[in-house]
């Protein structure tokens, strides 16, 4: 590719991270994902991520490459004051340049110092390829830089992930801002549960609109669906189409998980959850409890595998398991009503299935699982499901509909109008 063609598709980035420690798996990557979701916001596109050992020769022919076929090129990592430390000098050499002191950045490193003798090494960090501009780096010692290759912008930023992102955004993004020759690419997210992201793609083309495209992520609970493209307009009228076809509880705006919408709706009520776990085996929990603060709304659970543990913990009536089995309305229903008097919580979720691979019958196959919510206001819903899938898929869905039910009832509402197998 020569310089025209680049120059005909504006705003593309190439991104090279750079250390041994990465292409040999000692370290785990956390540039790229950052970099990579921040540039996307300026309406930068990146075409190519790249990991290089600290080699001379390698990292420069990469870089000389990327020049040409980008406008913009990211480098991190190589800035410290040891031998394999290597960027500046390559940045540099391609850009045939010398190196120059930088005044602005041996004070930052003398004032990091606190007074103590600067070993001579730390010096090299002062150093930066002549004609390019410092960029500060508040939370350690070496500078970055940026500044053109011929006509391509090259940003070099540190390694370590919590300086690399401070300098990228206090200090990268306001310049590319300004240099940036289109606007940020302005999209929809939206969350779908209970759907594949392949029934998703279906039901998109159906109701497409002009231009509009759709990008999927699969997440804990949901698939997370960005409708980008097009003008406002045409993806708000998407949204609405696809929103008539799944319903409005199952298709949403905005990037959240259903644990964080029933933790902000029991904060807000002031109420406290408590979980009776059979299938799930604390997954409920868990997912509640990954979210910071969840104390405000969270009483704990009772984790009630076998028979024993709800006879003895919950104080299930030995004769409703005898009778109907464990996983039945009878017993389900009990879980539920006894999690809520054995605890202070207001409103308790209880749940007991067949996961599986094992345990299926004709009347209770693999999948079957009985979900029940109560409040102490009186809300009391008891529902049958079959899961399609493996243990793991089962256990999901089950986490998915219980808070579900969780958030219908907060909601007041006695009715969930969810499918029953799927
Ligand atoms: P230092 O002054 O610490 O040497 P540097 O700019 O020279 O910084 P590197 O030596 O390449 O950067 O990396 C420093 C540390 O930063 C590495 O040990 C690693 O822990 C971390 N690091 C570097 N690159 C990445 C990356 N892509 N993702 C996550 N961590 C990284
Ligand atoms: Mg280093």
């Amino acid at each position: 590719m020569n310089t025209n063609s680049k120059k005909q598709s504006l705003n593309t980035c190439s991104i090279i991270a750079l250390g041994t420690e990465l292409t040999r798996g000692i370290v785990q990557d956390k540039h790229t994902v950052f970099l990579s979701q921040e540039l996307r916001k300026l309406g930068i596109t990146v075409k190519k991520v790249i990991f290089l050992p600290d080699e001379y020769d390698l990292i420069k022919e990469e870089l000389q490459r990327a020049v040409i076929e980008n406008n913009i090129v990211i480098l991190s990592g190589g800035l410290g004051p040891t031998s394999d430390d290597l960027t500046r000098e390559i940045v540099a050499d391609v850009a045939k340049v010398k190196q120059e002191f930088c005044e602005s950045a041996w004070d930052k490193i003398k004032i990091k110092s606190w007074g103590k003798s600067i070993p001579e090494s730390n010096k090299k960090q002062a150093y930066i390829p002549s004609g390019f501009t410092c960029l500060d780096n508040s939370r350690g010692t070496a500078c970055g830089f940026i500044g053109k290759i011929d006509d391509t912008e090259v940003i070099v930023l540190p390694g370590p992930p919590v300086e690399l992102q401070r300098m990228f955004l206090d200090s990268v993004v306001p310049a590319l801002r300004c240099s940036s020759q289109s606007q940020a690419s302005e999209e929809l997210v939206c969350s779908a549960y209970m759907v594949s992201e392949s029934y998703l793609e279906d039901t998109f083309q159906k109701v497409k609109v002009r231009d509009v495209l759709l990008q999927t992520r699969l997440a804990q609970d949901r698939v997370v669906c960005t409708l980008y493209n097009g003008t406002k307009e045409l993806r708000a009228k998407t949204f609405t189409g696809l929103q008539d076809i799944l319903g409005e509880i199952r298709f949403r705006k905005g990037d959240r998980s259903l644990p964080e919408s029933v933790l902000e709706l029991l904060i807000k009520k002031n109420k406290l959850i408590v979980f009776a776990e059979s299938c799930t085996g604390g997954l409920l929990s868990t997912w509640i409890t990954d979210i910071p603060g969840s104390s405000q709304g969270f009483w704990g659970s009772f984790i009630t595998y076998s028979n024993e543990a709800k006879i003895n913990m919950l104080g299930v009536d030995p004769a409703l398991i005898r009778e109907n089995g464990a996983v039945s309305e009878q017993v389900v229903s009990a879980m539920a009503q006894n999690a809520l008097s054995n605890s202070k919580g207001d409103i308790s979720i209880a749940v007991s299935g067949i996961a599986g691979p094992e345990g299926g019958s004709e009347e209770k196959p693999v999948g079957t699982v009985w979900i029940a919510v109560r409040t102490k206001t009186g809300i009391n819903m008891v529902k049958r499901f079959h899961f399609y899938g493996t243990r793991d898929v089962v256990r999901k869905k089950t986490g998915v509909v219980c808070f579900f039910f969780a958030e219908s009832a907060l909601l007041g509402n006695n009715v969930l109008d969810i499918p029953a197998k799927w």
